[in-house]
């Protein structure tokens, strides 16, 4: 495997933003891998693992270790599973599963990244999430370098959670994902704005639900097109939190009602969006060379050449202003990658 030197990371984002990594490297395979493990233990550097970048903020000094960019590729299908290599593109594996008549990820269709990103963060969108779908995940753990084959159970998967970005963040590198789908299995259809799309079509194909998630994607700008500012971002750049009845009264009974949905346990779960539109950030706010997209606000975007600099003073003073409001500490969703970290 070949280690480069000084890469710069932005082309490696989505966010197209980011300074460079010391060392560099593909790893195209587990033996590479644990080539790459060797030389950051030999030289005592950190170790970042990088996926498609669609979940990453690099800061402008970069990062003085290896990143290692999984490039594993191959997929198998054995039965209804579908074992797929972590380097796998996870919008393609989508399409393949969708055009053989498998459902199970039909929601989750135009996410960027990787397979092995995906149980990460337990990659979730219009009522589906890669839990239900996950039956097994092959990782090296970085601490004995052993291989493991960890059960659903195991990977501890909660909203935009597991224990690879949480509990045993920086333990685990995923190789494999194993995914099982159903045959000629009908399309999820429980997300409000896709029931709306369908309101005419009750019954529509899983073909027509991924396509229909994508065309609703694209007019948010939370699909990937070159050329298209809105999307130049992490995704969603704050997780949607979770308040307790009577906080969430508070915050409804203050601006005349309020979005929001129980999860269950006294607790409601506000959407992220509405309340930094209430702290006064609308879609299309600017700050430097950073913003928000035109359309949708919870998407924090790189207008050309912002800075991670720029998009953090933006993050600081959205989370400043929400929690002035509304008493709630807005959660970043993407990964920060810095001098700091590893
Ligand atoms: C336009 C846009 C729309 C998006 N929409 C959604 C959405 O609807 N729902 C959603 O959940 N997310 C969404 N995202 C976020 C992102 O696409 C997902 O989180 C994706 O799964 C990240 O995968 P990645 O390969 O790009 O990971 P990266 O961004 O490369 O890495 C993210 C984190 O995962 C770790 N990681 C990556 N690969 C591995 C591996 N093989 N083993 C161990 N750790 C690994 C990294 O170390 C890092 O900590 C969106 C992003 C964008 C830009």
């Amino acid at each position: 495997m070949l280690f480069l030197e000084h890469v710069p990371l932005a082309p490696y984002t989505t966010f197209r933003i980011g300074g460079p990594a010391r060392y560099f490297a593909e790893a195209a395979s587990e033996n590479d891998i644990l080539e790459g493990v060797e030389f950051t233990r030999t030289r005592n550097l950190p170790l970042f693992v990088l996926g498609g970048g669609s979940n990453l903020l690099v800061a402008d000094e970069g990062f003085p270790g290896l990143v290692l960019r999984i490039a594993l590729r191959g997929s198998e299908q054995q039965g209804d599973v579908f074992q797929v290599s972590a380097g796998e593109d996870w919008d393609a594996f989508v399409s393949r599963a969708v055009d053989g008549g498998y459902a199970g990820v039909e929601c989750l269709a135009g996410i960027p990244g990787t397979v092995g990103g995906t149980p990460v963060q337990n990659v979730g969108a219009y009522g589906q999430e890669v839990a239900e779908s996950i039956v097994a995940v092959r990782a090296i753990d970085l601490h004995t370098l052993d291989i493991r084959e960890l059960t659903p159970l195991e990977c501890g998967f909660a909203y935009r959670r597991s224990i690879f970005n949480a509990a045993e963040r920086g333990r685990y590198l995923v190789t494999r994902v194993d995914y099982a789908l159903r045959k000629d299995g009908p399309p999820r259809l429980s997300y409000a704005d896709l029931k709306r799309h369908f309101a005419e079509k009750p019954k529509p194909s899983l073909a027509e639900v991924a396509a229909a998630v994508r065309k609703i994607r694209h007019s948010k700008g939370m699909l990937i097109v070159e050329g298209d500012l809105d999307c130049r971002s992490a995704g969603s750049f704050f997780k949607n939190p979770v308040v307790s009845t009577e906080h969430y009264g508070r915050i409804a009974g203050s601006v005349g009602g309020a979005p929001g949905y129980s999860v269950g346990d006294g607790l409601i779960k506000l959407p992220a969006a509405w309340l930094v539109e209430q702290a006064g950030f609308h879609k299309g706010y600017v700050l430097g060379h950073a913003g928000i997209s035109n359309r949708h606000a919870l998407a924090l975007i790189n207008r050309g050449a912002a800075k991670a600099a720029d998009v953090l003073a933006l993050r600081d003073r959205i989370v400043a202003a929400v929690e002035q409001r509304f008493s709630i500490r807005l959660e970043p969703e993407p990964v920060f990658l810095g001098p700091e970290s590893g």
